[in-house]
């Protein structure tokens, strides 16, 4: 029997889900606020949408994917992000036909077969947004400010803004040679990884993870120095408007992000409180993303944040997730007619909105008492022959332990009332 979850998942127990549902209801509330309406895509898409829109140079889609075949031959990958999928649905769909621009949002898995340690895991929860259709830093500070927002009113202090350009295709040329130049005499330092990136993309060892790497690059030559007049311009307008909002940042040349498609603006939240895997969230455009993905030349801008990472930050900022409200009511019961009775009263104080529990182990009186004890109902009835035969019931609160006797016609607005619905 194998009673053990895949190395790098996790369960998330019922006991622990309300966390879960209240972020994620108050990302939904603010992303209903910024006009972002939600998407769902499948969790698997075909393999070359993650190869070609993701580029080929990212630790992600060069190791880390979860790919295989089906039965009918084709490459699956279930999605290792969110935006490569959006952006195929966007496709598809012809949206980009509509007035733009585009604004969309999601809560999906992903799926990266990485190193498991703490904020790090091999199946983990994103939230994340996209706008599709405008190039105009505007765009970007909006999706910034959602997202400063949303961790702001989670009661998140902190995490730090950080932001950077990585500039367009054309101005990172002239960065790459100046990169490369200051890397040659280092080059037969660099871990193995960084040595196959030297040639292909060497702006991805800035952001290499090993001390020794880390170490080699300072005081490399970074992008910010050599963006082109579009992309410094673009950069300057970014600050304004952070600045206009009331967003604080700090700009972080060392910024770069961990896949490829990213243009000018990149973006990232991060916390000094939960360890090396401070990153909550990342962001940034991705100008030329829609068209690799065979749509039309359509600017898109976007992040994605780590469900599980936010948890982390929030626990380790001392926040408390308000628990779900206990039940309201439990009905006991002795006799045959005594639960017929409760189980119709059950049903109709559920239907008017009072959490309502019986003993679906029909225990005996001691034993259901005990049990409702457990679930910390606030009031108990308790029903059986004599009860119904009377027309009263005894209605005891549980708070301050006191009992009332209250009509059998009564009880269940009696109930109602008292769990204010
Ligand atoms: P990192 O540099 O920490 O690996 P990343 O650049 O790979 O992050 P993105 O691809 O931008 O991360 O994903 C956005 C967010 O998703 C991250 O900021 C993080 O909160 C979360 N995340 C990414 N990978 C994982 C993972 N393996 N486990 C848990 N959360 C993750
Ligand atoms: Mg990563």
């Amino acid at each position: 029997m194998i009673t053990n979850a895949p190395k790098g998942t996790k369960d998330v127990m019922p006991k622990e889900i309300y966390k879960w549902q209240f972020v994620e209801k108050k990302f939904r509330e603010m992303c209903d606020k910024h006009g972002f309406k939600e998407v769902r895509t499948p969790m698997f898409e075909h393999t070359e949408l993650f190869t070609r829109g993701v580029g080929d140079t990212t630790d992600i889609v060069e190791k880390q994917m979860y790919t295989f075949n089906d039965y009918a031959n084709r490459s699956i990958t279930l999605k290792p992000e969110g935006t490569a999928s959006v952006v195929r649905a966007f496709v598809e769909h012809k949206v980009y036909a509509d007035v733009q621009p585009t604004k969309m949002y999601y809560i999906i898995p992903c799926f990266r077969y990485e190193k498991p340690q703490s904020g790090r895991l091999r199946e983990f929860h994103q939230l994340g947004i996209e706008t599709f259709g405008t190039g105009n830093m505007m765009a970007d500070a909006e999706i910034i400010s959602l997202a400063y927002d949303f961790l702001n009113d989670l009661g998140i202090r902190d995490v730090e803004l950080r932001i950077n350009s990585i500039g367009c295709p054309e101005c990172r040329k002239k960065h790459r040679e100046a990169l490369k130049d200051f890397l040659a005499p280092k080059y037969d330092q660099l871990c193995d990884t960084c040595k196959g990136r030297y040639d292909r993309n060497p702006l991805r060892i800035l952001d290499c993870k090993s001390p020794v790497c880390q170490e080699l690059v300072q005081g490399a030559p970074m992008m910010l120095d050599y963006l082109c007049d579009d992309c410094q311009n673009a950069f300057e307008e970014l600050k304004n408007n952070l600045t206009a909002m009331g967003i604080p940042f700090t700009v972080d040349p060392g910024i770069v992000r961990g896949l490829d498609y990213y243009t000018k603006t990149a973006f990232e939240f991060v916390s000094n409180n939960i360890g090396a895997q401070g990153t909550v969230c990342g962001g940034g455009r991705y100008d030329n993303l829609i068209s690799e993905i065979g749509g039309p030349d359509i600017p898109g801008v976007g992040f994605g944040l780590g469900i599980e990472r936010l948890l982390l930050v929030m626990e380790a900022n001392g926040i408390v997730i308000p628990e779900p409200e206990s039940i309201d009511a439990f009905i006991a019961f002795m006799g045959d007619r005594g639960k017929n009775y409760g189980m119709k009263l059950m049903r109709e104080l559920r239907l008017a909105g009072v959490k309502t529990e019986m003993d679906v182990l029909a225990r005996n009186l001691k034993g259901q008492l005990k049990y409702a004890d457990r679930l910390g109902a606030k009031y108990t009835v308790v029903v059986g022959d004599n009860e119904l035969d009377e027309e009263y019931l005894l209605l005891k609160d549980m708070k301050n332990s006191s009992q009332e006797s209250v009509s059998i016609h009564e009880i269940k607005n009696v109930l109602i009332e008292k769990a204010g619905k």
